[in-house]
């Protein structure tokens, strides 16, 4: 078995769930090669030789991988996947965007969002917004995956660097360009990878309310997340949106306050370690899978939290 990881990275960085993708690929082989594709990006190649269990790291280079657009990405994997049984990439935005072309390409069936591996052709993975989860064998000569990095804890660095493969493939497809990068600026961590997410509802009422959710984020260095109802009332940005169209997180705590846990919702935070909920209703939802329920005004209580996290 060898696998081949697509690493995500940007401004000379490698992403941190691409950490996540090599653990899982960790559970297939140990013969493991991450694809460095990019322009000017040999920085993060030589960064991520120092991965734990990456066995060879491949570079290319070309100006053509600069937006790392789907089409020409895609079709440098293709190029390289007849030596690898496995190619594997994060599911989120970068990982839905390059895998199913790639699938595509090979002829055969993208296997997305897998939780689990049991074996090197058994994968565990959601489906029915994550109600059910179904165990599948695929049959395919190379398995193009998805891993939903939230169920992988990251590998860590050594001290040993792997070798490094530069490779002058260019597939310069014309398909698509990049016109702009806007990357939402907030001084609070990542919510895909922050330990503390306080998610608000359609009950918050509006952005202004939202910003109780913000200063309580900050005592506990957490970060805002939302239910869809509150993304779609303009309360906050999508890129809140936790959920089955939304962020799927996992953190050591969330709280969802005002959120009545519908089940698209809980596809996108259940794997978290400790449910918190704040709702009017004691019938809401929510608090079947919470592990701590107040039934309370949100309004009453977030002040009083507050405050007593001085
Ligand atoms: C295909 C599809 C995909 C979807 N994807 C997502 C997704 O990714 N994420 C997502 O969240 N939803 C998603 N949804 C929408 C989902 O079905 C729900 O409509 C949505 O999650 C409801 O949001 P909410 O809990 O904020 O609102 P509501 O369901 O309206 O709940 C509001 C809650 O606030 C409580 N409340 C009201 N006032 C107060 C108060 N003062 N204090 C305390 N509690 C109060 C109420 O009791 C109620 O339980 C999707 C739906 C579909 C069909």
């Amino acid at each position: 078995m060898k696998v081949l990881i697509i690493a995500q990275h940007s401004e000379g960085v490698l992403d941190a769930t691409t950490l996540n993708v090599v653990r899982a690929a960790l559970a297939v082989s140990e013969d493991i090669s991450l694809l460095v594709a990019g322009s000017e990006c040999r920085a993060v190649a030589e960064d991520a030789r120092y991965l734990e269990g990456v066995t060879n790291v491949i570079l290319a280079d070309h100006p053509c991988y600069e937006s790392l657009s789907a089409e020409n990405l895609a079709s440098l994997v293709a190029e390289l996947a007849p030596s690898y049984s496995h190619i594997l990439a994060s599911a989120n935005t970068f990982g839905k965007n390059v895998m199913p072309r790639l699938a595509a390409l090979l002829d055969v069936q993208p296997l997305t969002d897998v939780l689990y591996i049991e074996d090197v052709d058994v994968f565990l993975r959601p489906i029915y917004a994550g109600n059910l989860i179904a165990k599948i064998q695929s049959h395919d000569k190379v398995k193009a995956m998805t891993v939903r990095t939230s169920a992988f804890p990251p590998v860590t660095q050594r001290t040993e660097a792997c070798s490094l493969e530069v490779v002058d493939k260019v597939f310069d497809l014309q398909l698509s360009r990049r016109i702009k990068i806007e990357v939402g600026q907030s001084e609070r961590p990542d919510l895909g990878t922050a330990k503390v997410v306080i998610s608000g509802g359609r009950a918050i009422g509006s952005s202004e309310n939202f910003k109780l959710l913000y200063s309580l984020a900050e005592k506990l260095d957490g970060a805002v997340g939302a239910s869809r109802a509150a993304v779609d009332a303009g309360f906050v940005p999508y890129d809140l949106q936790v959920g089955q169209s939304g962020r799927v997180v996992a953190p050591e705590l969330y709280i969802a306050v005002g959120i009545s846990g519908a089940i698209q919702h809980i596809a996108g935070m259940k794997d978290s370690k400790v449910v918190v909920a704040i709702n009017k209703d004691a019938d809401a939802p929510i608090f079947d899978i919470a592990d701590y329920g107040l039934v309370a005004d949100l309004f009453d209580v977030l002040p009083e939290l507050e405050a007593q996290l001085c």
